[in-house]
């Protein structure tokens, strides 16, 4: 029979407090039922131990609790960790540990699918299904803390808004999740400096986040600093042009004092000539910031290539003459579809 409860999760501090005072129980209960949730991630009233049992029956009567559910893990032979996960209205989404270094990073999604379309990216055939609730991208980074405890013996030191979706679309759930994340009470008091948002670039909501005093990182994938080359990659740059992200970037480093990424994949003949490296170069003068090369990772429409080694070399070498700092980074799990790009739940 269909449930006509309500999304406990969903509810928010002062209406759940009023829900609670209206039926006579005090309102620090508000807190102690949110840590249960969040804190302690627990699927049923029955195991808030510190409630009494009328207000648990009260609470059973009223509310249901939702849960991000595992459907499968797959592991890569370079040691990453792909998680298939179920939202409770049967969307499913993919999220991944990441181990390198002595370092586990978490990549998490934001959207079942992506409205975007950007031409080199798998998830962007999928169009979008779902935004996220702030709970569901919030219980991927508890799950994935939990796995790499078990896995590696370790909390996670990075938490990267890169798996499927674009999170400044999903602007207030992705927010939430992270203040969420970094509450030392009612969440896993996670540090916002470990936590990365990667957007494809909306020029309003990088301003918008200037003000939020989040304090995490920011990452656009730029991909391109010529309009007519990044707008044939990615049709969001017709709304929001390399010009606009230059100022939004300028405008949250101006704010927040927070150094911006800009992410850009190579691919061979379309964006790594000397021209667009110094193209790259001139759009990085605007503010503080550090490129991160990505090598592309194949996906099936087969429009794209990456560069060669020699080509990667030599944009790189042009970005680094220019005293820019620069890194490369190489994409783990390709051999389970777990790499950037490449999330389209093919679990199952
Ligand atoms: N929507 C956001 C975040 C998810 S995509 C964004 O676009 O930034 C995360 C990163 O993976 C982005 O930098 C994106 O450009 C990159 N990516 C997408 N497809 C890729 C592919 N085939 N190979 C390598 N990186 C890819
Ligand atoms: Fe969406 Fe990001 Fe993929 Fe573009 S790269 S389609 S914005 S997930």
């Amino acid at each position: 029979m269909k449930s006509y409860k309500l999304d406990i999760k969903k509810i928010d501090d002062g209406t759940l407090t009023d829900i609670l005072e209206n039926s006579n129980f005090k309102k620090f209960r508000k807190s102690q039922i949110k840590t249960w949730l969040f804190k302690k991630n627990v699927n049923s009233f029955e195991k808030m131990t510190n409630l009494s049992k009328e207000l648990k029956r009260f609470l059973s009567k009223k509310f249901d609790i939702n849960s991000l559910e595992i459907i499968s893990k797959s592991k890569s032979s370079d040691g990453t960790n792909k998680y298939l996960f179920r939202l409770h209205q049967g969307n499913e989404i993919e999220g991944v540990l990441i181990p390198s270094n002595n370092r586990v990073t978490a990549c998490v999604s934001s959207q079942a699918g992506c409205s975007l379309d950007c031409s080199f990216c798998a998830t962007g055939k999928l169009d979008l299904k779902k935004n996220l609730d702030f709970y569901e991208i919030y219980e991927q980074i508890f799950v994935l803390n939990k796995e790499s405890h078990k896995i590696y013996n370790k909390n996670l030191n990075n938490i990267v808004y890169m798996g499927m979706g674009e999170p400044l679309l999903n602007y207030k759930n992705v927010v939430q999740s992270i203040r969420l994340a970094c509450c030392p009470n009612e969440g896993l008091a996670i540090s916002p400096k470990r936590i990365t948002i990667s957007t494809s670039g909306i020029s309003k909501m990088i301003n918008k986040l200037a003000h939020e005093n989040l304090r995490c990182n920011l990452a656009l994938s730029l991909h391109s600093a010529d309009d007519e080359i990044r707008s044939s990659l990615m049709k969001i740059n017709n709304s929001n042009n390399v010009e606009s992200l230059s100022k939004s970037l300028k405008y949250f480093y101006e704010q927040t004092k927070i150094r911006p990424t800009i992410e850009y994949i190579l691919l061979k003949g379309v964006n790594d000539k000397i021209s667009d490296a110094n193209k790259l170069a001139s759009f990085c003068k605007n503010f503080p910031t550090k490129i991160n090369i990505i090598e592309y990772n194949k996906i099936d429409n087969g429009l794209f290539e990456k560069s060669s080694s020699s080509n990667t070399e030599t944009f790189i070498n042009c970005i680094k003459r220019k005293n820019i700092p620069i890194t490369y980074r190489i994409s783990k799990g390709k051999d389970i579809k777990a790499a950037c790009g490449q999330l389209v739940n093919q679990g199952k």
